[in-house]
């Protein structure tokens, strides 16, 4: 055990928990900018660092997975230590953890998603975008089988929801082969997204366009991909005088509105994928005894508070895959609190809440703790917020002074983890670029944890 003068003349001991945007951003406020020296150690549960940057974004927008190398400045730095493979809360439980260090930062995310509660959700056919997502981006924790069960024979699908998400899934599925060749996705989400005969991808809102939270870049790119054709009900364009109002003072919306209406009326024409955007419906049930084979709708309306109300009219639109992207949600860490109907942990400026008071020494930072919105750059002025915190509560002396403080990397290989330090991530960054490299592309996504740790493995031995 150190002393308290020991504690005095060393760097102040952060860990950060996940390596996504916000574990980074904050490490690297940490070291650029405290007034003392600081050594953060930054966990992931996977081997790699990124977060949703590598298994989020989707791998046909190229420029904005590009981000991951701004990203990695930060993991060069030597005040930051990338420490992957270690799953806090089964590897190391908060309390050891903290042990550790002067200061915890939680950056895990919201992993989890929203349900759209309606009968027939469960079956085979339907799907979490969070599943797809996963399983296109190669993480390793996808349900390989169940997303390619539901993918085989797929011929008309429908995508709940109508954010930024739902609208990167239907673009992946109506793309054409040789529009995903190029990408960093793993060759068998290509193979199998190659096979798939997919006629129609219907995008369903519950409520009108003047709603949809899409932006406006991500809509228009719908327009020009190779096989499919956007289709938009004109009626579904049609707003009351309120809605109109309301939106004049929405550019998004407004920006939205104009490029739906430039697509009204349009024809899909033959051999082409009708990529439909149907609003003013919302799931009541999906069809089929083993398998999806429709969704039932109930047309809505938007009253002025911009609810949607049930008309009692249904439809039944076929579908042989449903996939619901209505929202992310986080979960707590065995230990910490969350708020159950956010999915988040209750924090004040960053400072983690414990029984309405902040818990001196725990910071959260990210999508677990303002929700699942905004860009990857809105995690940099949120991370900022909380280290200002953290500093703030280290000058004023608040900080429990990390414990017997064991090098944390050193305890977790003495228990038989097998931690994952940068040198480490490097081999499988080299490795995922040279097997890109024999089809030509950048970069191949490796996609089980084995293969992972086996680059690993390999570039140690020799
Ligand atoms: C499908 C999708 C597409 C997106 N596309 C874009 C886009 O095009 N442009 C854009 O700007 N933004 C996009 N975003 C938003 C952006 O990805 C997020 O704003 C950002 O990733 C949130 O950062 P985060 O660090 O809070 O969470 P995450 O990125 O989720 O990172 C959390 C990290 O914590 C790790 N972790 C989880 N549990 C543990 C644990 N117990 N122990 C250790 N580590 C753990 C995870 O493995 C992960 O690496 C997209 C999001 C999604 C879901």
């Amino acid at each position: 055990m150190a002393d308290e003068s020991d504690a005095e003349s060393r760097p102040l001991r952060v860990a950060v928990v996940g390596a996504g945007p916000a574990g980074i951003y904050a490490a690297e406020t940490l070291t650029r900018r405290a007034p003392v020296p600081v050594t953060v150690d930054l966990l992931d549960r996977l081997p790699t660092p990124f977060g949703l940057v590598r298994h989020g974004i989707a791998p046909d927008h190229p420029k904005m997975r590009a981000i991951r190398d701004t990203l990695h400045r930060a993991l060069d730095d030597p005040g930051v230590r990338f420490v992957g493979n270690v799953e806090v809360g089964t590897d190391v439980t908060l309390e050891d953890l903290r042990a550790h260090v002067d200061a915890v930062v939680y950056t895990y995310g919201a992993a989890l998603d929203r349900p759209l509660s309606v009968d027939g959700e469960d079956l085979p056919g339907s799907l979490a975008a969070t599943d797809l997502v996963a399983w296109y981006c190669g993480h390793p924790d996808a349900d390989r089988a169940r997303v390619e069960s539901a993918l085989e024979g797929v011929r008309r699908a429908v995508v709940v929801g109508v954010g930024n998400v739902a609208l990167d899934v239907a673009r992946v599925l109506a793309r054409a082969p040789q529009e995903l060749e190029p990408t960093d996705m793993p060759q068998h989400v290509l193979d199998v997204l190659a096979a798939a005969p997919v006629e129609e991808v219907t995008v369903l809102g519950r409520r009108g366009p003047a709603q949809a939270s899409f932006t406006t870049m991500e809509l228009r790119e719908l327009d020009g991909l190779e096989q499919a054709t956007v289709l938009v009900d004109p009626a579904d364009l049609e707003l009351s005088p309120a809605a109109e109002e309301r939106i004049a003072g929405d550019r998004n919306a407004t920006r939205n509105l104009a490029v739906l209406r430039g697509w009204a009326g349009h024809d899909a024409g033959p051999g082409r994928v009708a990529l439909r955007l149907r609003f003013h419906r919302r799931p009541v049930r999906l069809l089929g005894a083993d398998r999806v084979t429709g969704v039932e709708v109930e047309r809505t309306t938007v009253g002025d508070d911009g609810r949607a109300t049930g008309t009692g009219e249904f439809e039944v639109l076929p579908a042989d895959l449903v996939v619901r992207s209505v929202g992310y949600r986080g979960e707590g860490l065995p230990g910490l609190p969350v708020d159950q109907r956010s999915g988040t942990v209750p924090n004040e400026q960053g400072r983690v809440l414990r029984d309405g008071r902040p818990s001196p020494g725990e910071y959260v930072a990210g999508w677990i703790k303002r929700g699942p919105s905004g860009v990857v750059g809105t995690n940099k002025h949120d991370a900022r917020e909380t280290v200002t915190s953290l500093l703030a509560d280290a000058e004023a002396g608040v900080l429990r002074s990390g414990g017997d403080r064991d090098d944390l990397v050193r305890t977790l290989q003495a228990r038989g983890a097998e931690p994952v330090l940068l040198e480490d991530w490097r081999a499988i960054d080299a490795a995922e670029v040279a097997l890109g490299a024999t089809r030509g592309r950048a970069r191949t996504t490796m996609h089980e944890r084995e293969t992972l740790l086996a680059a690993v493995r390999a570039a140690t031995a020799r």
